[in-house]
């Protein structure tokens, strides 16, 4: 169920709809937009009679949801979610980059691989500090102990801090010391997980499982914002095919697909997305052509010696080109006029 406010609804008609909805036991999820505020209602196992709600002062419509997700639509919300942390924007009209190695391995190598990305403009930067790997005898990430380093390289270069949480505990970690909380392909049905990561006030970058559909992938999203953070971005970052000449397929259709159904911002990784360092620039190219409000880079100063994806990684001067060149088309884009938006 939704209700749609009149644009000239005042906040007190709002809390009185909010209030209604929390009184029969039920969440209410209002969410402003430029004309109008909808309030999604989650909580509901069956249907629930919405004639109670139509003619409360400031009420336009109540419509019935008949998708199975509530909250990523546009139907809740028509303007694009533009999430902020601090002074940077995933959604807007910045192009998002999200950059830096697979794992935090030395203060070194981080600091080395920082340097390249805050001169390139990027206001994130990502790495690993638990690393999910497909071995247990494989290099599993730095754990606690790149929090030092990665504090470090917040207040040296000012950039947000973007990295996974693969279990509960880790939420707790980055609330206090990072900024985004990277949900993974291998977790983005772990329930649990995602209950946690939506309890907390810091946005969550939410991977597309490896062999997830759109609505599969939507509905981990919903869980996220059932919970009340509405401040999701997805990353597509390939599937699993028959194909053998790429890690995964990267799936550059479900930018628009996901355009057509949700305001989230939606992003593109084409490290995870192919493995091999070759393919990363003429698909993170491809990513922006097809309307991604951003990418999400690995990048190592001696890839060759990276301990994990060291396949994908892009050297310093690799990565400082795919910045311009993405820009650069980026800039035709807008020029050409390219709708950016729902399409
Ligand atoms: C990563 O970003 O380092 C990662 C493990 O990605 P994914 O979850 O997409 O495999
Ligand atoms: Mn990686």
């Amino acid at each position: 169920m939704l209700i749609v406010m009149k644009p000239r609804a005042t906040a007190h008609e709002i809390d009185a709809v909010v209030d209604l909805i929390t009184e029969i036991g039920l969440r209410a999820h209002p969410m402003p937009g430029a004309t109008r505020t909808a309030i999604g209602i989650t909580g509901n196992e069956g249907p629930i009679d919405g004639r109670r709600f139509e003619n409360l002062p400031g009420v336009a419509e109540v419509i019935r949801v008949t998708k199975p997700y509530k909250l990523v639509t546009l139907d809740l919300r028509p303007d694009k979610t533009v999430v902020r942390v601090g002074g940077a924007t995933i959604g807007g009209s910045e192009l998002a980059i999200i950059a830096g190695p697979c794992a935090i391995e030395s203060r070194e190598q981080a600091f080395a691989v920082a340097k390249t990305v805050q001169k390139s403009g990027a206001r994130f930067f990502r790495g690993g500090v638990w690393k999910p790997r497909t071995s247990p005898y494989t290099f599993q990430g730095l754990g606690d102990k790149a929090w030092q380093i990665l504090t470090e390289i917040r207040d040296t270069f000012g950039v947000k801090i973007v990295t996974e949480a693969v279990e509960e505990s880790h939420v707790d970690l980055i609330e206090k010391y990072g900024d985004v909380i990277q949900i993974g392909a291998r977790n983005m049905q772990n329930f649990s997980l995602l209950k946690r990561a939506g309890r907390s006030k810091v946005p969550v970058l939410l991977k597309r499982g490896m062999a997830a559909t759109l609505e599969e992938w939507l509905l981990a999203a919903e869980y996220i914002m059932a919970e009340g953070n509405y401040n999701v971005i997805l990353c597509e970052r390939g599937v699993r095919t028959f194909a053998q000449h790429t890690r995964n397929t990267l799936d550059l259709a479900a930018v628009p697909a996901i355009r057509r159904i949700s305001h989230l911002p939606i992003i593109v990784d084409p490290s995870h997305g192919t493995g091999t360092a070759y393919m990363v620039t003429p698909l993170a190219r491809a990513g922006i052509a097809v309307g991604a409000d951003g990418l999400m880079i690995e990048v190592h100063n001696r890839p060759e010696l990276a301990l994990s994806d060291s396949a994908q990684a892009l050297t310093p001067a690799e990565y400082a080109q795919l910045i311009e060149e993405v820009h650069a088309i980026r800039n035709v884009m807008a020029r050409a006029g390219c709708g950016l938006n729902a399409s």
